[in-house]
C-alpha cells in the first residue's frame, strides 16, 4: 500500500503530494497525520490518498515512519476546502491545512490529560471469593469491596478512602484481580456563570424569519442575509435554528466577531445547550483549545461558538453556520493566507449542504449588495422586541458648542442628560471612537476635514515632518496653519484617549463609579467578563469605552448612551470610513433602551451633515446603503474594484521604501506591455499610513484592480512576487480589513 502525502512545509517547491510506502501493520486513512522522512529530516504530513501501485520506482520510495493519531485529523470535506483555498488564496496546501488543526497539535506539543481509574479484572461473581481470600490485608479487602459494584473508580477516590493504597493496588493488579484504565480528561475552558434563561415565546417577526430558515435544513438553498435592527432578538432566532439542526442530528457553528465581546451570547447558548457546546477563541490555553477541538471532532460537542477560525471546526455533519455581526472586519484574517471567514462559511455550507446565515443590524455593503442582486435571501426584522422603540437620537454639532464658548469634550446636551441619568440612579454608557491609527486634521470651528482632492479620503498627519499625506495617491502638502475653508486657527490633528475622559468623569461624578473598558483594562483572560458583570451588577453607573463596548452587550438598565467623538473614524484614510462609522454609531445607539425604560442617545460630531451620521440618526440602513453604494461605484472602490497592496516592513524607512519601489518596478516591467496592465487602475509605492509600528518602518505598493476574470492571474503572479526573498519582509493583501 502507498500513500500520497502532503508534507507540512510551507514552501511552493514542495506544495505537491509525495508518495510513501505504508508499512504492513499501519492502518492509514485519508486525512490522517503521519511522520515521514523528508530529505534528512523527519517531517509531519497528511495523507491525501491511498493507492495500491506507486507511480515510480518502488525502490526509491521511502516509508511512513509513524501515525501519531488513530483517526483522520482532517475530514474529507475540510480537505476539499483546503484545496479550494489553495486555488483561491494562492497559498500552499499545507498553509490552508494548518488553519484546520489546533496549532499545538502539530509537532505533538500538547499532551492528552488523563485520569487513572481501576476496576475489577475478574468476573463480579468471583469477587466475594477474592475478598474472602484477602485475610492478610485489610486494605486489599477494602479495595475489592469498593470495586465489587463492577464500576470504574478513580484512583484518587480510592486513595482518599484507603490510606497508602499504592502497594495494595499494585499487588491486586499484578495478580490480575483488578486492572487500571486511563481515561482522557477534557479541560473545560468555560468559567462564567450561567444565567438560567427560559425559552421565550417568539414574536411574530422572529417566528416568520425562523420559518423561512427551517426548510433550508432539509433542502439546500441560497444563503440568508438577516438584517435585524439592534434589539430585534436575533439571538433567540439563532438558538431555535440551532436547536432544530441538533434535533436532526446535525451540528452548528456560530461565529462571533471577537468572542470576548460576546459573553452574553455564550451564556445564553450555554444555558440552553449545556455541555454539547464548545467554545473556541484565542484566549484559551493550548490544552483547552486542543480539547475543545477534539470534543467537536468526536461528536461530543454539536455546537461551536467561536471567532473567525472556528469556521474550520471539524464538525462532521454540519447543519448550519451563523455569522453574527457579519459586517465586522475581524472576519478577515490578518495573516497569510488572508481568508475571509464569511467566504469560508458560504463555501462550507454549499459543499456540506448546510444553512448559511449572515446576520447584522448593519450589513456590509458587499453582503447587502449580494442580497439585492438575489444571490442571498434577504430576511428582515425591522422592529425591536415587544415593540420597544428604537432609542431617540440627538445629533450635537460640536462646532456650535465651540462658537458658544464650550471648549470641553462634553456638549451641553450630553452634560445635562448625564446629570439627570446619574441623579436618577440609572446607568449610562459613553463611547469614544478611537478606531484605527492615523490622525486626521480637522477644523473645530467649521468641521472641515482636510481631504485629498484626487481620492476622497482624509489626508493623514505625519508628525515627523509635519506634512499631510494622502495614502492612496501620494499627494503631500504642508500642515496648514489656517483652515482652508473658514480661515480659523482652530485646526489640529484629532485624538483623545479614554483615560483622559475617565479622569474628567471621575471629577464630575465622584460617587457614580466609572468602569473603563479599552485595550489597557481588558488584558487578562477574564477581564472583559468581569468588567461587564460588574457593570451589570450595578457596581458603577458609567461604562466608558472604545469600540469594544459598542457591540453585542445587553444592559437593560442603560438609558443613556453618549458618543463623545462620534466622527473620528469618518476621517481615517480608508474608503470604508463612512461604512465603519455608520455601523459603529448604529451599534452604539443600539445599546440604549434595551430594558423597559426607553433610551436616549447623544452623538457629538463636527460633521453633522455627513450622510453616514444623518442615516445613523434615523437608523436608516437603506438610505445609507444607497448613498454609499453610489459613491463606491462613482469612485471605483470595492465591491466594484479590488484594493490590493504589498506591505513591506523593515528596520529602517529606506529599506522598506526601496523594497516597495522595487516591487512596483517589477510589476510595471512584467505587465506594462501586456493586456493585464489595463486591470491595474493605479499603482503607487509610498509609506504606509502608519509609517512605523513597533520599531518597524512600513511601506506599501497600493493598487486598485478592476474586477475581471483574468485579474486572478495577475494576483497569482503577485502572490509569487510577495514570496520572493527581499530586503524588507513583504506580504500581499487583497481587500485587507485595514489599510493602515
Ligand atoms: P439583537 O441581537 O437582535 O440585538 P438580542 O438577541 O440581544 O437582540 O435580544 C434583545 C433582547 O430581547 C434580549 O434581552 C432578549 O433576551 C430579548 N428577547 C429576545 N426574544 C424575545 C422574545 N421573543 N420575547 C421577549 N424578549 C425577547
Ligand atoms: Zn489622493
Ligand atoms: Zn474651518
Amino acid at each position: 500500500m502507498y500513500a500520497e502525502i502532503i508534507v507540512d512545509i510551507a514552501a511552493e517547491e514542495v506544495d505537491r503530494v509525495f508518495t510513501y510506502a505504508v508499512p504492513e501493520d499501519m492502518q492509514l486513512r485519508p486525512g490522517m497525520r503521519v511522520e515521514v522522512p523528508f530529505g534528512r529530516m523527519k517531517k509531519e504530513g497528511f495523507v491525501i490518498r491511498l493507492k495500491n501501485t506507486p507511480d515510480y520506482d518502488p525502490e526509491k520510495i521511502k516509508t511512513v515512519l509513524s501515525a501519531p493519531d488513530n483517526y483522520p485529523v482532517l475530514l474529507p470535506q475540510l480537505m476539499a476546502l483546503a484545496e479550494e483555498m489553495r486555488a483561491r488564496y494562492h497559498c500552499p496546501l499545507c498553509e490552508a491545512i494548518r488553519l484546520m488543526l489546533p496549532a499545538q497539535m502539530r509537532g505533538n506539543r500538547v499532551k492528552i490529560k488523563t485520569e487513572e481509574y481501576v476496576r475489577l479484572a475478574i468476573s463480579p461473581d468471583l469477587v466475594d471469593e477474592a475478598i474472602a481470600k484477602e485475610t492478610r490485608s485489610k486494605k486489599r479487602k477494602l479495595i475489592l469491596t469498593l470495586l465489587s459494584d463492577g464500576e470504574m473508580h478513580p484512583v484518587d477516590e480510592i486513595r482518599i478512602l484507603v490510606k497508602d493504597a499504592k502497594a495494595a493496588l499494585d499487588y491486586l493488579k499484578n495478580r490480575e484481580i483488578i486492572e487500571s484504565v486511563s481515561v482522557e480528561r477534557l479541560r473545560s475552558p468555560y468559567t462564567g456563570q450561567v444565567d438560567e434563561k427560559e425559552d421565550r415565546t417568539l414574536t411574530p417577526e422572529q417566528q416568520e424569519v425562523l420559518s423561512e430558515m427551517l426548510p433550508a435544513l432539509e433542502k439546500p438553498c441560497k444563503p440568508f442575509l438577516l438584517h435585524g435592527v439592534t434589539g430585534s432578538g436575533k439571538t433567540e432566532v439563532y438558538i431555535r435554528l440551532v436547536r432544530e439542526a441538533v434535533k436532526k442530528g446535525k451540528g452548528a457553528i456560530i461565529l462571533v466577531p471577537e468572542i470576548v465581546l460576546t459573553p452574553q451570547m455564550i451564556q445564553w447558548f450555554k444555558s440552553r445547550f449545556g455541555d454539547t457546546m464548545a467554545v473556541l477563541h484565542s484566549r484559551l490555553s493550548a490544552g483547552e483549545r486542543f480539547d475543545e477541538w477534539r470534543r467537536i471532532r468526536f461528536g461530543n460537542a454539536k455546537i461551536v461558538i467561536g471567532a473567525r477560525s472556528a469556521v474550520f471546526a471539524p464538525m462532521e455533519n454540519l447543519g448550519v453556520i451563523i455569522v453574527d455581526e457579519e459586517h465586522e472586519q475581524s472576519y478577515l484574517s490578518q495573516s497569510f493566507p488572508q481568508y475571509d471567514a464569511r467566504d469560508i462559511a458560504l463555501s462550507r455550507c454549499k459543499r456540506e449542504k448546510a444553512v448559511c446565515v449572515l446576520a447584522s443590524a448593519t450589513p456590509s455593503i458587499y453582503s447587502y449588495a449580494m442580497a439585492r442582486r438575489g444571490d442571498y435571501t434577504l430576511l428582515e426584522m425591522p422592529h425591536r422586541i415587544l415593540n420597544r422603540p428604537l432609542p431617540k437620537i440627538e445629533l450635537v454639532d460640536m462646532r456650535e458648542e465651540l462658537r458658544l464658548g464650550n471648549k470641553s469634550m462634553f456638549s451641553r446636551a450630553l452634560q445635562e442628560k448625564l446629570d439627570a441619568c446619574i441623579q436618577s440612579g440609572q446607568q449610562a454608557m459613553l463611547f469614544i471612537n478611537r478606531r484605527g491609527y492615523a490622525s486626521s486634521v480637522n477644523c473645530r470651528k467649521c468641521g472641515e476635514t482636510i481631504r485629498c482632492s484626487h481620492c476622497d479620503v482624509s489626508m493623514t498627519y505625519h508628525s515627523w515632518d509635519k506634512t499631510l499625506r494622502c495614502h492612496y495617491c501620494g499627494n503631500v502638502m504642508p500642515m496648514p496653519e489656517r483652515c482652508p475653508s473658514c480661515e480659523s486657527t482652530y485646526i489640529k490633528a484629532m485624538g483623545t484617549g479614554t483615560q483622559k475622559v475617565e479622569e474628567a468623569l471621575k471629577k464630575m461624578y465622584p460617587h457614580a463609579g466609572v468602569i473603563r473598558m479599552d485595550m489597557d483594562t481588558t488584558a487578562g483572560k477574564n477581564a472583559h467578563f468581569d468588567l461587564v458583570n460588574q457593570f451589570r451588577a450595578g457596581k458603577a453607573q458609567i461604562l466608558l469605552g472604545t469600540q469594544m463596548i459598542a457591540k453585542g452587550l445587553d444592559f437593560p438598565q442603560v438609558t443613556l448612551v453618549g458618543a463623545v467623538m462620534a466622527d473620528m473614524s469618518l476621517n481615517f484614510p480608508d474608503y470604508r470610513a463612512a461604512e465603519r462609522t455608520f455601523q459603529l454609531l448604529v451599534q452604539v445607539a443600539g445599546r440604549a433602551g434595551r430594558g423597559e425604560k426607553p433610551g436616549e442617545v447623544v452623538i457629538q460630531t463636527y460633521q453633522p451633515d455627513h450622510y453616514a451620521l444623518e442615516s445613523a440618526v434615523r437608523q436608516d440602513y437603506r438610505s445609507f446603503f444607497a448613498q454609499e453604494f453610489d459613491r463606491r461605484k462613482k469612485s471605483l472602490y470595492p465591491p466594484f474594484t479590488l484594493m490590493v497592496r504589498f506591505l513591506c516592513d523593515a528596520k529602517d524607512r529606506e529599506t522598506a521604501m526601496a523594497t516597495a519601489e522595487e516591487i512596483k518596478n517589477q510589476i510595471t516591467c512584467r505587465f506594462g506591455s501586456t493586456p493585464l496592465w489595463r486591470r491595474i487602475l493605479y499603482i503607487r509605492a509610498d509609506e504606509a499610513p502608519i509609517a512605523r509600528i513597533q520599531e518597524r518602518a512600513r511601506a506599501q505598493v497600493l493598487m486598485k484592480l478592476l474586477n475581471h476574470p483574468d485579474t486572478d492571474q495577475l494576483i497569482a503572479v503577485m502572490q509569487e512576487m510577495a514570496r520572493e526573498e527581499r530586503a524588507a519582509h513583504t506580504v500581499l493583501e487583497i481587500n485587507p480589513a485595514s489599510l493602515a
